[in-house]
């Protein structure tokens, strides 16, 4: 018997929307990511519990890098010989930075600062109990643009 479930247990929901699970202060709501717990990471705050919270599905490229050689283990190669994959930094609304790959099929050709990405959820690899997951970062082919009201204008 196989089955799919999260490389990693607790960082992120799956679906067909899904979402990565940070951690909010609930004496000053700072979030973050990963989850985390014990002391409040805001140096000005002292509270020490926390709540799970899904994190905005988008956010935008503020750094990105390519990976041409192969990262030592833990990294699980998806592929040998290797191949390179791209990394993003995004920033998400909350004001938080995170790393993840970018979805299958896109390189650093796609991606810019700035550019606005969304959270899925793909194989990170396979083994004999089934496919394990990982959140990825992709692309949004068309970024929607804040429509401009020129009708009254043209009247
Ligand atoms: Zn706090």
């Amino acid at each position: 018997m196989t089955d799919t479930s999260p490389a990693i247990d607790g960082w992120f929901t799956t679906g067909p929307e899904p979402a990565l699970v940070g951690s909010r202060c609930t004496t000053c709501a700072s979030t973050f990511f990963p989850p985390t717990a014990g002391f409040c990471r805001n140096p000005a705050c002292d509270g020490q519990e926390f709540a799970a919270t899904e994190l905005s599905r988008r956010g935008r490229v503020w750094s990105y890098t390519d990976a041409q050689y192969q990262p030592p283990p833990p990294y699980i190669p998806r592929s040998d010989p290797y191949e390179p994959f791209a990394l993003a930094a995004v920033e998400l609304p909350e004001g938080i930075v995170v790393l993840g790959q970018v979805a299958d099929g896109y390189g650093v050709a796609d991606l810019a600062v700035g550019r606005e990405v969304e959270l899925v959820v793909e194989t990170l690899y396979a083994d004999e109990a089934g496919e394990r997951t990982i959140w990825r970062w992709k692309p949004v082919e068309n970024p929607v643009v804040e429509p401009v009201e020129t009708e009254e204008a043209d009247q």
